[in-house]
Protein backbone atom coordinates (compact mmCIF):
# COMPACT_ATOMS: atom_id res chain seq x y z
CA UNK A 1 0.00 0.00 0.00
CA UNK A 2 1.55 4.00 -0.97
CA UNK A 3 2.01 6.06 1.71
CA UNK A 4 -1.00 8.32 2.74
CA UNK A 5 0.10 11.28 3.26
CA UNK A 6 -1.74 14.20 4.72
CA UNK A 7 0.38 17.41 2.65
CA UNK A 8 -1.56 21.09 3.08
CA UNK A 9 1.27 22.13 0.25
CA UNK A 10 0.12 19.82 -1.80
CA UNK A 11 -3.77 21.09 -1.40
CA UNK A 12 -2.08 24.56 -2.07
CA UNK A 13 -0.80 23.26 -5.24
CA UNK A 14 -4.77 22.07 -6.71
CA UNK A 15 -5.62 25.72 -6.17
CA UNK A 16 -2.70 26.83 -8.29
CA UNK A 17 -2.05 24.80 -11.34
CA UNK A 18 -1.98 28.01 -13.41
CA UNK A 19 0.74 29.08 -11.48
CA UNK A 20 3.67 27.39 -12.87
CA UNK A 21 7.16 28.79 -12.27
CA UNK A 22 7.67 28.81 -16.07
CA UNK A 23 11.45 29.50 -16.77
CA UNK A 24 12.66 26.21 -15.76
CA UNK A 25 9.80 24.82 -17.79
CA UNK A 26 10.33 27.17 -20.98
CA UNK A 27 13.94 26.30 -20.68
CA UNK A 28 12.76 22.48 -20.25
CA UNK A 29 10.30 23.11 -23.71
CA UNK A 30 12.94 24.38 -26.11
CA UNK A 31 14.73 21.11 -24.87
CA UNK A 32 11.45 18.97 -25.65
CA UNK A 33 11.54 20.90 -28.91
CA UNK A 34 15.06 19.50 -30.07
CA UNK A 35 14.49 15.85 -27.80
CA UNK A 36 11.29 14.96 -29.62
CA UNK A 37 11.06 11.96 -31.18
CA UNK A 38 12.22 12.68 -34.54
CA UNK A 39 15.30 10.26 -35.64
CA UNK A 40 13.51 7.73 -37.42
CA UNK A 41 13.77 4.26 -36.09
CA UNK A 42 15.40 1.96 -38.33
CA UNK A 43 12.97 0.37 -40.95
CA UNK A 44 12.58 -2.98 -41.28
CA UNK A 45 13.83 -3.41 -44.35
CA UNK A 46 17.23 -2.18 -43.69
CA UNK A 47 17.64 -3.44 -40.53
CA UNK A 48 16.81 -7.31 -42.07
CA UNK A 49 18.38 -9.40 -39.34
CA UNK A 50 20.56 -12.35 -40.20
CA UNK A 51 21.56 -14.93 -37.65
CA UNK A 52 24.91 -16.36 -37.50
CA UNK A 53 25.73 -20.10 -37.21
CA UNK A 54 25.83 -19.60 -33.85
CA UNK A 55 22.98 -16.99 -32.80
CA UNK A 56 24.17 -15.02 -29.54
CA UNK A 57 21.29 -14.12 -27.58
CA UNK A 58 21.11 -10.40 -27.63
CA UNK A 59 19.25 -10.02 -23.92
CA UNK A 60 19.24 -7.82 -21.05
CA UNK A 61 18.27 -7.99 -17.70
CA UNK A 62 14.92 -6.31 -16.89
CA UNK A 63 16.96 -4.03 -14.57
CA UNK A 64 19.37 -2.92 -17.58
CA UNK A 65 20.16 0.65 -16.22
CA UNK A 66 19.37 2.15 -19.30
CA UNK A 67 16.77 1.50 -21.67
CA UNK A 68 16.99 3.51 -24.92
CA UNK A 69 15.44 7.03 -25.95
CA UNK A 70 12.54 6.34 -28.60
CA UNK A 71 14.10 8.40 -31.03
CA UNK A 72 17.63 6.42 -30.59
CA UNK A 73 16.80 2.80 -30.16
CA UNK A 74 19.43 0.98 -28.73
CA UNK A 75 19.81 -0.96 -31.76
CA UNK A 76 22.91 -1.04 -32.11
CA UNK A 77 24.52 -2.00 -28.50
CA UNK A 78 26.44 -5.35 -28.60
CA UNK A 79 24.79 -8.18 -27.64
CA UNK A 80 25.21 -9.20 -24.29
CA UNK A 81 26.88 -12.62 -24.01
CA UNK A 82 24.44 -13.65 -21.19
CA UNK A 83 21.84 -15.50 -22.76
CA UNK A 84 18.84 -15.34 -20.60
CA UNK A 85 15.51 -15.51 -21.78
CA UNK A 86 13.90 -12.70 -19.82
CA UNK A 87 12.56 -9.48 -21.48
CA UNK A 88 14.74 -7.40 -23.44
CA UNK A 89 15.26 -3.32 -23.12
CA UNK A 90 13.59 -1.16 -26.27
CA UNK A 91 17.03 -1.28 -27.78
CA UNK A 92 17.52 -5.28 -27.94
CA UNK A 93 14.89 -5.37 -30.81
CA UNK A 94 15.19 -7.89 -33.77
CA UNK A 95 16.67 -4.96 -35.72
CA UNK A 96 19.18 -4.59 -33.56
CA UNK A 97 20.22 -8.35 -34.69
CA UNK A 98 24.18 -7.71 -36.34
CA UNK A 99 23.72 -8.40 -39.89
CA UNK A 100 27.08 -8.74 -41.53
CA UNK A 101 26.73 -5.95 -43.79
CA UNK A 102 25.51 -3.53 -40.95
CA UNK A 103 28.52 -1.23 -39.38
CA UNK A 104 30.03 -2.66 -36.37
CA UNK A 105 28.14 -1.69 -33.04
CA UNK A 106 30.65 0.46 -31.57
CA UNK A 107 30.76 2.54 -35.30
CA UNK A 108 27.21 2.61 -35.65
CA UNK A 109 26.15 3.83 -31.71
CA UNK A 110 28.85 6.42 -31.66
CA UNK A 111 27.14 7.93 -34.67
CA UNK A 112 23.84 7.97 -33.38
CA UNK A 113 23.30 11.73 -32.12
CA UNK A 114 22.07 11.69 -28.05
CA UNK A 115 18.73 13.00 -28.85
CA UNK A 116 17.28 12.21 -25.30
CA UNK A 117 16.31 15.28 -22.88
CA UNK A 118 19.49 16.54 -21.27
CA UNK A 119 19.85 16.32 -17.94
CA UNK A 120 19.66 20.10 -17.40
CA UNK A 121 16.27 20.15 -18.81
CA UNK A 122 14.43 18.76 -16.18
CA UNK A 123 14.18 19.68 -12.99
CA UNK A 124 14.62 16.63 -10.26
CA UNK A 125 11.81 17.64 -7.99
CA UNK A 126 12.36 15.44 -5.28
CA UNK A 127 10.07 16.69 -2.91
CA UNK A 128 6.06 17.73 -3.58
CA UNK A 129 5.16 20.68 -3.69
CA UNK A 130 6.14 23.05 -0.86
CA UNK A 131 4.28 26.72 0.76
CA UNK A 132 7.59 27.78 0.02
CA UNK A 133 7.30 27.05 -3.42
CA UNK A 134 3.91 28.61 -3.68
CA UNK A 135 4.46 31.55 -2.00
CA UNK A 136 6.02 32.92 -5.24
CA UNK A 137 3.48 31.85 -7.87
CA UNK A 138 4.22 33.53 -11.71
CA UNK A 139 0.98 34.20 -13.22
CA UNK A 140 1.94 34.43 -16.62
CA UNK A 141 0.62 31.96 -19.47
CA UNK A 142 3.36 30.65 -21.68
CA UNK A 143 2.81 30.83 -25.40
CA UNK A 144 1.49 27.37 -26.78
CA UNK A 145 4.48 25.20 -28.10
CA UNK A 146 5.28 26.70 -31.07
CA UNK A 147 5.77 25.03 -34.24
CA UNK A 148 4.36 21.53 -33.42
CA UNK A 149 1.63 20.84 -36.09
CA UNK A 150 -1.71 22.75 -36.48
CA UNK A 151 -4.13 20.87 -34.82
CA UNK A 152 -3.36 22.38 -31.12
CA UNK A 153 -3.51 25.26 -32.26
CA UNK A 154 -7.24 25.11 -34.15
CA UNK A 155 -8.13 23.54 -30.99
CA UNK A 156 -7.23 26.82 -29.53
CA UNK A 157 -9.03 29.25 -31.63
CA UNK A 158 -10.12 31.59 -29.40
CA UNK A 159 -14.21 31.35 -30.60
CA UNK A 160 -14.09 27.71 -29.43
CA UNK A 161 -13.65 29.10 -25.78
CA UNK A 162 -15.95 31.41 -24.53
CA UNK A 163 -16.86 33.18 -21.43
CA UNK A 164 -14.56 33.50 -18.66
CA UNK A 165 -14.39 30.26 -16.94
CA UNK A 166 -13.13 28.98 -20.59
CA UNK A 167 -10.51 31.28 -21.01
CA UNK A 168 -9.13 30.34 -17.72
CA UNK A 169 -9.27 27.00 -18.43
CA UNK A 170 -7.54 27.34 -21.51
CA UNK A 171 -4.91 29.65 -20.30
CA UNK A 172 -4.43 27.15 -17.51
CA UNK A 173 -3.65 24.65 -20.09
CA UNK A 174 -1.54 26.35 -22.09
CA UNK A 175 0.64 27.22 -19.40
CA UNK A 176 4.13 25.30 -19.36
CA UNK A 177 4.10 22.74 -16.52
CA UNK A 178 7.04 23.64 -13.49
CA UNK A 179 7.96 21.82 -10.66
CA UNK A 180 4.53 22.56 -8.78
CA UNK A 181 2.78 21.25 -11.47
CA UNK A 182 -0.24 19.60 -10.19
CA UNK A 183 -1.17 17.26 -13.56
CA UNK A 184 -5.05 16.37 -14.60
CA UNK A 185 -2.97 13.12 -15.43
CA UNK A 186 -0.13 11.10 -15.08
CA UNK A 187 0.07 8.29 -17.62
CA UNK A 188 2.78 5.88 -17.04
CA UNK A 189 3.61 3.90 -19.83
CA UNK A 190 3.50 5.67 -23.65
CA UNK A 191 2.82 1.92 -25.24
CA UNK A 192 0.03 2.14 -27.65
CA UNK A 193 -2.47 2.28 -24.33
CA UNK A 194 -0.81 4.69 -23.02
CA UNK A 195 -0.13 6.83 -26.32
CA UNK A 196 -3.69 6.50 -27.58
CA UNK A 197 -4.97 7.69 -23.84
CA UNK A 198 -2.88 11.03 -24.08
CA UNK A 199 -3.63 11.52 -27.09
CA UNK A 200 -7.36 11.87 -26.19
CA UNK A 201 -7.02 13.05 -22.80
CA UNK A 202 -4.93 16.61 -24.29
CA UNK A 203 -7.21 16.75 -26.56
CA UNK A 204 -10.16 16.98 -24.09
CA UNK A 205 -7.54 19.85 -23.06
CA UNK A 206 -5.96 17.98 -19.92
CA UNK A 207 -2.73 18.72 -18.70
CA UNK A 208 -1.03 15.10 -19.36
CA UNK A 209 2.25 14.01 -18.29
CA UNK A 210 3.64 10.61 -19.53
CA UNK A 211 6.61 9.08 -18.33
CA UNK A 212 7.76 5.97 -20.07
CA UNK A 213 10.85 3.84 -19.49
CA UNK A 214 11.17 3.06 -23.45
CA UNK A 215 11.00 -1.18 -22.89
CA UNK A 216 8.11 -1.98 -25.19
CA UNK A 217 7.66 -5.96 -25.38
CA UNK A 218 7.45 -5.65 -29.22
CA UNK A 219 10.33 -4.21 -30.02
CA UNK A 220 11.65 -7.78 -30.60
CA UNK A 221 10.04 -7.68 -33.91
CA UNK A 222 10.70 -5.76 -37.15
CA UNK A 223 6.82 -5.29 -38.43
CA UNK A 224 3.51 -5.01 -36.25
CA UNK A 225 0.47 -6.48 -37.82
CA UNK A 226 -2.88 -5.97 -37.53
CA UNK A 227 -3.16 -2.56 -36.59
CA UNK A 228 -5.66 -0.73 -39.04
CA UNK A 229 -3.82 1.17 -41.37
CA UNK A 230 -0.34 0.55 -40.46
CA UNK A 231 -0.32 -3.36 -41.16
CA UNK A 232 3.17 -4.01 -41.21
CA UNK A 233 4.34 -0.80 -39.61
CA UNK A 234 7.59 -1.62 -37.57
CA UNK A 235 6.71 -1.25 -33.86
CA UNK A 236 9.57 1.86 -33.08
CA UNK A 237 7.89 3.60 -35.91
CA UNK A 238 4.56 3.25 -34.65
CA UNK A 239 5.66 4.67 -30.82
CA UNK A 240 7.48 7.39 -33.09
CA UNK A 241 4.41 8.56 -34.61
CA UNK A 242 2.29 7.99 -31.26
CA UNK A 243 4.44 10.52 -29.06
CA UNK A 244 4.42 12.70 -32.16
CA UNK A 245 1.18 12.76 -32.39
CA UNK A 246 0.60 13.58 -28.39
CA UNK A 247 3.14 15.88 -28.14
CA UNK A 248 1.62 17.86 -30.87
CA UNK A 249 -0.85 19.32 -28.15
CA UNK A 250 0.69 22.03 -25.46
CA UNK A 251 -1.33 20.17 -22.75
CA UNK A 252 1.52 17.35 -23.60
CA UNK A 253 4.57 16.42 -21.49
CA UNK A 254 6.80 13.25 -21.77
CA UNK A 255 9.34 12.99 -19.77
CA UNK A 256 11.74 9.18 -20.11
CA UNK A 257 11.73 8.02 -16.79
CA UNK A 258 11.10 4.50 -14.68
CA UNK A 259 8.80 5.04 -12.46
CA UNK A 260 9.85 3.29 -9.02
CA UNK A 261 6.82 4.92 -6.53
CA UNK A 262 3.75 6.54 -6.58
CA UNK A 263 2.48 8.15 -3.09
CA UNK A 264 -1.15 9.01 -2.22
CA UNK A 265 -1.77 11.92 -0.95
CA UNK A 266 -5.10 12.95 1.36
CA UNK A 267 -6.00 16.70 0.60
CA UNK A 268 -9.46 18.34 1.37
CA UNK A 269 -10.36 18.81 -2.79
CA UNK A 270 -9.65 15.07 -2.92
CA UNK A 271 -6.58 12.80 -3.13
CA UNK A 272 -3.67 13.04 -5.00
CA UNK A 273 -1.10 10.85 -6.63
CA UNK A 274 2.49 11.90 -6.42
CA UNK A 275 4.94 9.51 -8.69
CA UNK A 276 8.57 9.04 -8.28
CA UNK A 277 10.62 8.16 -11.32
CA UNK A 278 13.72 7.52 -12.46
CA UNK A 279 15.49 9.43 -15.35
CA UNK A 280 17.11 7.91 -18.24
CA UNK A 281 19.62 8.01 -20.62
CA UNK A 282 20.01 11.86 -19.23
CA UNK A 283 16.89 12.65 -18.29
CA UNK A 284 16.81 13.83 -14.82
CA UNK A 285 14.61 11.88 -11.63
CA UNK A 286 11.06 13.53 -11.25
CA UNK A 287 8.52 13.68 -8.56
CA UNK A 288 5.23 14.50 -10.32
CA UNK A 289 1.64 15.02 -8.91
CA UNK A 290 -1.62 14.80 -10.76
CA UNK A 291 -5.15 14.09 -9.62
CA UNK A 292 -5.12 11.05 -11.76
CA UNK A 293 -3.08 8.02 -12.40
CA UNK A 294 -3.34 6.02 -15.35
CA UNK A 295 -1.38 2.25 -15.74
CA UNK A 296 -0.46 1.65 -18.97
CA UNK A 297 2.50 -0.34 -18.44
CA UNK A 298 1.99 -3.20 -20.18
CA UNK A 299 3.69 -6.67 -19.42
CA UNK A 300 7.02 -8.00 -18.78
CA UNK A 301 7.79 -11.25 -20.23
CA UNK A 302 9.77 -14.60 -19.56
CA UNK A 303 10.46 -17.17 -22.69
CA UNK A 304 11.57 -20.35 -21.41
CA UNK A 305 15.27 -20.58 -20.93
CA UNK A 306 17.07 -21.77 -24.23
CA UNK A 307 20.15 -20.00 -25.14
CA UNK A 308 19.43 -18.98 -28.33
CA UNK A 309 15.38 -18.54 -28.25
CA UNK A 310 16.07 -14.22 -27.86
CA UNK A 311 18.11 -14.34 -30.98
CA UNK A 312 15.00 -15.85 -32.49
CA UNK A 313 12.40 -14.04 -31.30
CA UNK A 314 10.07 -11.76 -33.10
CA UNK A 315 11.59 -12.93 -36.11
CA UNK A 316 11.33 -16.82 -36.32
CA UNK A 317 10.03 -17.88 -33.10
CA UNK A 318 6.75 -15.49 -31.84
CA UNK A 319 4.32 -15.09 -29.05
CA UNK A 320 0.87 -13.53 -30.43
CA UNK A 321 -0.48 -15.71 -33.32
CA UNK A 322 -2.89 -13.36 -34.14
CA UNK A 323 -0.18 -11.31 -34.53
CA UNK A 324 1.96 -13.22 -36.74
CA UNK A 325 0.54 -16.40 -37.58
CA UNK A 326 -0.24 -15.45 -40.99
CA UNK A 327 3.55 -14.51 -42.18
CA UNK A 328 4.18 -18.62 -40.87
CA UNK A 329 1.17 -20.00 -42.72
CA UNK A 330 2.10 -23.69 -43.64
CA UNK A 331 5.23 -23.62 -42.40
CA UNK A 332 6.65 -26.69 -40.53
CA UNK A 333 6.15 -24.60 -36.62
CA UNK A 334 7.09 -25.44 -32.87
CA UNK A 335 5.15 -24.68 -30.19
CA UNK A 336 7.42 -23.71 -27.50
CA UNK A 337 6.34 -23.29 -23.38
CA UNK A 338 5.89 -24.83 -20.15
CA UNK A 339 2.03 -23.40 -18.90
CA UNK A 340 -0.90 -25.66 -18.72
CA UNK A 341 -2.15 -23.71 -22.04
CA UNK A 342 -0.04 -25.05 -24.60
CA UNK A 343 -3.15 -27.08 -25.84
CA UNK A 344 -5.49 -24.38 -26.47
CA UNK A 345 -2.66 -22.18 -28.26
CA UNK A 346 -1.34 -25.09 -30.29
CA UNK A 347 -5.52 -26.05 -31.62
CA UNK A 348 -5.40 -21.94 -32.25
CA UNK A 349 -2.09 -22.39 -34.13
CA UNK A 350 -3.33 -25.24 -36.51
CA UNK A 351 -5.42 -22.47 -38.20
CA UNK A 352 -1.88 -21.67 -39.75
CA UNK A 353 -0.27 -24.48 -40.11
CA UNK A 354 -0.93 -28.15 -39.76
CA UNK A 355 2.59 -29.06 -39.42
CA UNK A 356 2.82 -28.61 -36.09
CA UNK A 357 4.58 -29.66 -32.87
CA UNK A 358 4.07 -28.88 -29.45
CA UNK A 359 7.04 -28.89 -27.20
CA UNK A 360 6.38 -29.37 -23.62
CA UNK A 361 10.30 -28.99 -22.36
CA UNK A 362 9.49 -31.54 -20.27
CA UNK A 363 7.91 -29.36 -18.30
CA UNK A 364 4.04 -28.20 -19.47
CA UNK A 365 1.40 -30.75 -18.33
CA UNK A 366 -0.34 -31.73 -21.07
CA UNK A 367 -3.46 -33.61 -20.19
CA UNK A 368 -4.23 -37.55 -22.13
CA UNK A 369 -7.92 -35.37 -23.40
CA UNK A 370 -5.53 -32.36 -24.24
CA UNK A 371 -3.06 -34.89 -26.53
CA UNK A 372 -6.15 -36.75 -28.24
CA UNK A 373 -7.46 -33.78 -28.79
CA UNK A 374 -3.93 -32.78 -30.94
CA UNK A 375 -3.64 -36.06 -32.47
CA UNK A 376 -6.99 -35.04 -33.79
CA UNK A 377 -6.03 -32.13 -35.04
CA UNK A 378 -2.65 -34.14 -36.66
CA UNK A 379 -0.66 -31.89 -34.22
CA UNK A 380 2.27 -33.38 -32.62
CA UNK A 381 3.69 -33.52 -29.33
CA UNK A 382 7.48 -33.63 -27.68
CA UNK A 383 7.71 -34.25 -24.14
CA UNK A 384 11.69 -34.47 -24.01
CA UNK A 385 13.49 -31.39 -22.88
CA UNK A 386 14.83 -29.32 -25.21
CA UNK A 387 18.49 -27.85 -25.40
CA UNK A 388 18.35 -25.05 -27.64
CA UNK A 389 17.09 -23.33 -31.23
CA UNK A 390 18.84 -24.28 -34.02
CA UNK A 391 19.85 -21.84 -36.89
CA UNK A 392 22.27 -20.59 -39.33
CA UNK A 393 22.20 -17.18 -41.39
CA UNK A 394 18.96 -17.54 -43.34
CA UNK A 395 17.29 -18.48 -39.63
CA UNK A 396 15.82 -20.83 -37.01
CA UNK A 397 16.15 -24.50 -39.16
CA UNK A 398 14.89 -26.55 -35.69
CA UNK A 399 14.88 -27.67 -32.18
CA UNK A 400 17.54 -29.61 -30.50
CA UNK A 401 16.45 -31.65 -27.48
CA UNK A 402 18.48 -32.44 -24.76
CA UNK A 403 18.93 -36.06 -25.44
CA UNK A 404 21.04 -34.57 -29.34
CA UNK A 405 17.87 -34.75 -31.89
CA UNK A 406 17.44 -32.22 -33.73
CA UNK A 407 13.74 -31.66 -34.99
CA UNK A 408 13.65 -29.73 -38.42
CA UNK A 409 11.22 -26.71 -38.03
CA UNK A 410 11.49 -23.18 -39.86
CA UNK A 411 9.60 -21.05 -37.05
CA UNK A 412 7.07 -21.35 -34.85
CA UNK A 413 5.79 -19.28 -31.39
CA UNK A 414 6.51 -19.56 -27.78
CA UNK A 415 4.17 -19.36 -24.89
CA UNK A 416 6.31 -16.67 -22.28
CA UNK A 417 5.25 -16.26 -18.58
CA UNK A 418 3.54 -12.37 -18.48
CA UNK A 419 4.13 -10.28 -15.62
CA UNK A 420 2.91 -6.81 -14.76
CA UNK A 421 6.29 -4.12 -14.97
CA UNK A 422 5.15 -3.00 -11.02
CA UNK A 423 3.49 -4.88 -7.95
CA UNK A 424 0.73 -2.32 -7.87
CA UNK A 425 -1.08 -3.85 -5.15
CA UNK A 426 1.76 -2.95 -3.08
CA UNK A 427 2.19 -0.27 -4.47
CA UNK A 428 -1.23 1.48 -4.58
CA UNK A 429 -3.62 -0.84 -2.71
CA UNK A 430 -5.28 -1.44 -6.30
CA UNK A 431 -6.64 -4.82 -6.63
CA UNK A 432 -5.14 -7.43 -8.85
CA UNK A 433 -5.72 -10.81 -10.14
CA UNK A 434 -3.53 -14.18 -9.71
CA UNK A 435 -1.79 -13.13 -13.23
CA UNK A 436 -1.31 -9.79 -10.80
CA UNK A 437 -2.44 -7.79 -13.66
CA UNK A 438 -4.50 -4.94 -12.68
CA UNK A 439 -8.73 -5.72 -12.20
CA UNK A 440 -10.54 -2.61 -13.53
CA UNK A 441 -14.16 -2.33 -14.87
CA UNK A 442 -15.53 -2.13 -18.10
CA UNK A 443 -14.80 2.03 -18.00
CA UNK A 444 -10.59 0.81 -16.40
CA UNK A 445 -11.17 2.34 -13.00
CA UNK A 446 -9.71 0.40 -10.91
CA UNK A 447 -10.52 -0.58 -6.96
CA UNK A 448 -8.56 2.71 -6.17
CA UNK A 449 -10.81 5.80 -7.04
CA UNK A 450 -8.64 8.24 -9.55
CA UNK A 451 -6.12 5.09 -10.52
CA UNK A 452 -7.53 3.63 -14.02
CA UNK A 453 -5.44 1.25 -16.26
CA UNK A 454 -5.61 -0.02 -19.65
CA UNK A 455 -3.76 -1.82 -22.11
CA UNK A 456 -1.89 -5.31 -21.33
CA UNK A 457 -1.60 -4.82 -17.97
CA UNK A 458 -5.34 -5.38 -17.46
CA UNK A 459 -6.83 -8.89 -17.41
CA UNK A 460 -6.84 -10.91 -20.19
CA UNK A 461 -3.01 -9.65 -20.34
CA UNK A 462 -1.29 -9.96 -23.27
CA UNK A 463 -3.27 -8.99 -26.38
CA UNK A 464 -2.87 -6.55 -29.51
CA UNK A 465 -1.60 -2.90 -30.71
CA UNK A 466 -4.76 -2.20 -31.69
CA UNK A 467 -6.79 -3.85 -28.54
CA UNK A 468 -4.46 -1.83 -26.38
CA UNK A 469 -4.88 1.90 -27.91
CA UNK A 470 -8.83 0.88 -28.24
CA UNK A 471 -8.97 0.50 -24.33
CA UNK A 472 -6.24 3.61 -24.48
CA UNK A 473 -9.59 6.25 -25.97
CA UNK A 474 -11.86 4.55 -23.79
CA UNK A 475 -9.97 5.23 -20.44
CA UNK A 476 -9.28 8.61 -21.58
CA UNK A 477 -13.01 9.09 -21.73
CA UNK A 478 -13.78 7.44 -18.42
CA UNK A 479 -10.54 9.84 -16.83
CA UNK A 480 -12.11 12.94 -18.29
CA UNK A 481 -15.52 12.29 -16.82
CA UNK A 482 -14.03 11.36 -13.32
CA UNK A 483 -12.02 14.64 -13.46
CA UNK A 484 -15.21 16.64 -14.29
CA UNK A 485 -16.62 14.74 -11.24
CA UNK A 486 -19.57 12.78 -13.99
CA UNK A 487 -18.06 9.45 -12.38
C1 LIG B 1 7.37 -9.90 -30.06
C2 LIG B 1 6.01 -9.29 -30.07
C3 LIG B 1 5.40 -9.00 -31.26
C4 LIG B 1 4.14 -8.41 -31.29
N1 LIG B 1 3.58 -8.15 -32.48
C5 LIG B 1 2.37 -7.58 -32.53
C6 LIG B 1 1.75 -7.31 -33.78
O1 LIG B 1 2.33 -7.56 -34.85
N2 LIG B 1 0.50 -6.78 -33.77
C7 LIG B 1 -0.16 -6.48 -32.60
O2 LIG B 1 -1.27 -5.98 -32.67
N3 LIG B 1 0.41 -6.74 -31.41
C8 LIG B 1 1.65 -7.28 -31.34
N4 LIG B 1 2.21 -7.56 -30.13
C9 LIG B 1 1.45 -7.25 -28.89
C10 LIG B 1 1.54 -5.75 -28.57
O3 LIG B 1 2.87 -5.35 -28.62
C11 LIG B 1 0.94 -5.44 -27.22
O4 LIG B 1 -0.35 -5.99 -27.12
C12 LIG B 1 0.86 -3.93 -26.99
O5 LIG B 1 2.12 -3.33 -27.17
C13 LIG B 1 0.35 -3.62 -25.59
O6 LIG B 1 0.32 -2.23 -25.44
P1 LIG B 1 0.44 -1.54 -24.01
O7 LIG B 1 0.35 -0.08 -24.28
O8 LIG B 1 -0.51 -2.14 -23.06
O9 LIG B 1 1.91 -1.92 -23.47
P2 LIG B 1 3.34 -1.75 -24.13
O10 LIG B 1 3.25 -1.53 -25.59
O11 LIG B 1 4.14 -2.90 -23.67
O12 LIG B 1 3.89 -0.42 -23.49
C14 LIG B 1 4.15 -0.32 -22.11
C15 LIG B 1 5.12 0.82 -21.88
O13 LIG B 1 5.21 1.06 -20.47
C16 LIG B 1 6.55 1.33 -20.15
N5 LIG B 1 6.77 1.02 -18.73
C17 LIG B 1 6.71 -0.17 -18.12
N6 LIG B 1 6.98 -0.04 -16.81
C18 LIG B 1 7.22 1.27 -16.61
C19 LIG B 1 7.57 2.03 -15.46
N7 LIG B 1 7.70 1.48 -14.25
N8 LIG B 1 7.77 3.36 -15.61
C20 LIG B 1 7.63 3.96 -16.82
N9 LIG B 1 7.28 3.27 -17.94
C21 LIG B 1 7.08 1.95 -17.83
C22 LIG B 1 7.35 0.45 -21.09
O14 LIG B 1 8.65 0.95 -21.26
C23 LIG B 1 6.53 0.53 -22.38
O15 LIG B 1 6.98 1.57 -23.19
C24 LIG B 1 3.47 -8.13 -30.08
C25 LIG B 1 4.09 -8.42 -28.85
C26 LIG B 1 5.34 -8.99 -28.85
C27 LIG B 1 5.98 -9.30 -27.54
Amino acid sequence: MGRLIRSDAVAAAVGAMASDALDAARARAAADDTAGAADAAPSAETAKPAQSSAPSASSQPDDAPEPADISEPDTFRPAASAPAASEPAASETAASRPAASEPAASETAASQPATSEPATSEPATSEPPTPAAQAAPVVTFGPAKGGRGRGPQSARMPDRASGAAASANAARAAAEPGPNTVFDVIIIGAGPAGLSAGLNLVRARRRVLMLDSNRPRHSATLKSHGFLTRDGVSPLELRKLGREEFEHYPEASFHQSLVTGIDRVEEETGELFVVHSKGIRGSGDRTSTARTVLIATGLTETLPALPSIRAYYGTDMHSCTECDGYEKSDAPLALIGETSDLAERALLLSQWSNDLIVFTNGVADLSEHDESALDARGIGVERRPIADIEGDRTGMTGVSLADGTVILRSGGFVRPVWTTALDYEALLGVATDDDKLLVVDWLGRTSVPGVFAAGDSTPPGAQQLVVAAGAGAKVASAINRHLIGLL
